[in-house]
C-alpha cells in the first residue's frame, strides 16, 4: 500500500466537478486517512471523499421488471405486478361475485384466490384479474 501524506496525489470525488478526479492531499485526519483535498481540476479544497464509496450507490439500483423476452410470466413477476397494482390501487376492496360489474383498477377480495386487482375488461362480462400468484379470467356482470 502506498504512503499517504500531505501533498501526494489521490483520487477523490469532487462534489463541485461531480466527477472522480485527481486530488491533491492538503490534511491527513491520521496516518491512513485523509481528510481534506484540492481538487486539481476546480482547485477547491473539500472534505476526501472515496470515489469507490461513490460507485457502489449506483451499481446496487434495483433492477424492476423481468426481461421482456420471456413469454411466460414468471411466479416472482405476477407477485411484482400484483404487488405495484395493490399499492396504486385507491378504490376499497369488493368481494367477488358474478353478478357484480367490476371496473378496471378494481380490487378484488376473492374467496380462493385471495386480494386481486383488474387489469383488463373483457367483452364486457369477462375480466382479466392478478392474483398474488397467477393471473385469472374471471367471469362478472352476470
Ligand atoms: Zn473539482
Amino acid at each position: 500500500m502506498t504512503e499517504l501524506s500531505v501533498g501526494k496525489e489521490v483520487l477523490s470525488y469532487c462534489n463541485k466537478c461531480k466527477l472522480t478526479l485527481a486530488h491533491m492531499i492538503v490534511a491527513m485526519k491520521d496516518v491512513n486517512t485523509i481528510y481534506k483535498v484540492q481538487c486539481k481540476t476546480c482547485k477547491s479544497t473539500h472534505a476526501y471523499k472515496d470515489p469507490s464509496a461513490v460507485k457502489v450507490k449506483k451499481v446496487t439500483a434495483k433492477v424492476k421488471k423481468a426481461s421482456p423476452g420471456s413469454s411466460k410470466r414468471s411466479a416472482a413477476s405476477v407477485s411484482d405486478l400484483w404487488m405495484d397494482a395493490v399499492n396504486n390501487a385507491t378504490t376499497k376492496s369488493k368481494a367477488y361475485s358474478i353478478k357484480i360489474k367490476f371496473e378496471l383498477g378494481d380490487i378484488i377480495d376473492h374467496p380462493k384466490f385471495g386480494p386481486g386487482v383488474v387489469d383488463k375488461c373483457i367483452d364486457g362480462d369477462k375480466i382479466e384479474v392478478i392474483f398474488r400468484h397467477d393471473i385469472k379470467t374471471l367471469m362478472h356482470n352476470k
